[in-house]
């Protein structure tokens, strides 16, 4: 049978690198739900949409068509056919990327084509996120949650930002941590079946072969 497998936890540890190299390794599928987020945002964004007024946002979650491929040696993700995997990078779409993202129509409907997907994927798959084991995924057959110090989690990250600092990058990513785990909707959280993992002193290799037992076991 297909294997279910939910990878969450908060940004810079490690999720979206080991969530692939699991997939491949075990030949699954992979998603990334927080890239299906930002293409909804960079949407928003490029429409012009007020994202200090929830309604509004709330008003227009059903107009973009969000694509996402499943092949973790090439992840993609469309708008509207547009190949959009650039621009939900920029620090622009990273900065609101929460606001929009704690809009309850807004999950609704990105929950909907994660199931789709989940349930479609023949050999089973591998979904990161914030929401994957406690709301989207309820029943998958692994839900690991990564953890890791704001030390190394901002680290991570500004090895990966170029021309960014330490600092700046650690304020950024505690402020989006904060706005994902205190939202009402589906917040940032570890499900109580859900096997924690602390990556700080471990390397991606480390985490990867420990993800991969789990799942093998
Ligand atoms: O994983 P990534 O950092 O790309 O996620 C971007 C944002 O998308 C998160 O900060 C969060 O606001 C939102 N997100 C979410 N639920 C998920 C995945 C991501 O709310 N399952």
């Amino acid at each position: 049978p297909p294997v279910v497998v939910a990878i969450d936890g908060p940004s810079g540890t490690g999720k979206s690198s080991t969530s692939k190299a699991v997939a491949a390794q075990l030949a699954l599928s992979y998603l990334d739900t927080g890239a299906q987020y930002r293409a909804i945002t960079w949407w928003m964004v490029s429409n012009g949409i007020d994202l200090e007024d929830p309604s509004a946002i709330a008003a227009v979650a059903g107009k973009p068509e969000i694509v996402s491929g499943t092949d973790p040696g090439n992840p993609t993700i469309t708008v509207d056919g547009m190949d959009v995997a650039g621009p939900i990078r920029t620090q622009e779409v990273t900065a609101k990327v929460s606001a929009v993202s704690a809009v309850q129509e807004v999950r609704t409907r990105i929950t909907e084509l994660q199931r789709a997907l989940a349930g479609s994927a023949e050999r089973g798959i591998v979904v990161e996120g914030r929401d994957i084991g406690t709301t989207v995924l309820p029943d998958a057959d692994l839900k690991v949650f990564l953890t890791a110090s704001p030390e190394a989690r901002a680290a991570r990250r500004s090895g990966e930002l170029k021309g960014s600092d330490v600092h700046s990058t650690r304020e950024a990513l505690l402020k989006r941590d904060a706005a994902d785990s205190s939202r009402t909707a589906s917040p940032l959280a570890k499900a109580a079946d859900a096997v924690e993992v602390d990556t700080t002193e471990l390397t991606l290799a480390q985490v990867i072969e420990c993800v991969v037992t789990l799942v093998q076991e």
